[in-house]
């Protein structure tokens, strides 16, 4: 799959590895607090922990950690090209359908994040939280997903330039499915179906999420024709490597990944069949029409 040299989407918030400031001493801290003793009288103490209070906030909501290795920019450069792609795809849509397209933001983090759906922890896989309108990805989910793929040892790493490592299209899949969901929250099904399931069984209730999670993949298969009308982003082995992910990181899969406190996207995908089948007619039709999983 080709990203590199791609518009990158601002709408990435990274939370990897912040906090290169706690517990160190600022500098500006000291300087506010030393003016306030002596201009106001403030006790310098007080006066540096309120400023340390405000500065340790700011740097929280930044988007942008102190400090990232190359594979951690190698890999937020990704995941943004990626989100780009998936408003350049979705905006022109909603322009067809007479809305405008609002973009998610998506969040990198590492081992636990605070979303406006509660505390999600890495090992719940990646989610979108309707509240916030966000979605969340672990990094570190994408190099288990290489692992449980078995993609690293079937080909030849060294033939293969960085950009061009196997796997990659299957990470953009996944980032796509969750892009799906913020889709589905914006044109109300995501709400219908929360409606509906209140006066369900469980059971009927878990059918209409299956539907839910399928069209989320021939949404996914939209981006991925559109994008590659726009960018010929395609190489080959791309399509299967995003069927064997589908059929990979099924159920069962996230299911085991599930702890916590948030329910992750994990219940009921469908079967890796279902999954393949309403990816491939999103991917050959690039028509959001055919992706009514609903019918
Ligand atoms: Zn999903």
């Amino acid at each position: 799959m080709r990203w590199k040299g791609r518009r990158i989407s601002t709408n990435v918030e990274d939370r990897r590895g912040g906090g290169a400031k706690a517990g160190g001493i600022s500098i500006l801290g000291l300087i506010v607090a030393f003016i306030a003793w002596k201009f106001f009288g403030v006790d310098p103490q007080q006066a540096y922990q309120a400023t340390q209070a405000v500065t340790s906030a700011q740097s929280s909501q930044g988007s942008a950690p102190q400090s990232l290795t190359g594979d951690q920019k190698e890999a937020s450069d990704f995941v943004g090209t990626i989100l780009a792609d998936t408003e350049d795809t979705w905006t022109p849509i909603f322009q067809q359908l007479g809305m405008s397209y609002k973009p998610p933001r998506l969040v990198l983090f590492n081992g636990v994040v605070r979303s406006g759906c509660g505390t999600a922890q890495a090992a719940m896989g990646p989610f979108y939280c309707p509240t916030d309108q966000k979605v969340y990805i672990d990094t570190s989910f994408f190099k288990e997903m290489r692992q449980q793929m078995g993609i690293s040892g079937e080909q030849n790493q060294t033939e293969l330039s960085r950009q061009d490592q196997a796997g990659d299209f299957a990470q953009a899949y996944v980032i796509a499915h969750e892009v799906g969901h913020h889709i589905q929250n914006l044109l109300g099904i995501s709400s219908q179906v929360q409606q509906a399931r209140s006066q369900m069984s469980q059971t009927q209730g878990n059918q209409l999420s299956v539907r839910l999670e399928l069209q989320a993949d021939c949404f996914a298969g939209i981006w991925a024709h559109q994008n590659q009308q726009r960018t010929q982003f395609l190489e080959q082995g791309d399509i299967e490597e995003a069927m064997d992910a589908a059929q990979k990181i099924g159920d069962d899969y996230l299911q085991k990944r599930a702890t916590g406190q948030v329910v992750p996207d994990s219940f009921t995908h469908g079967t890796s069949e279902q999954r393949m089948h309403w990816f491939q007619l999103g991917l050959k039709s690039g028509d959001i029409n055919q992706c009514d999983t609903f019918k």
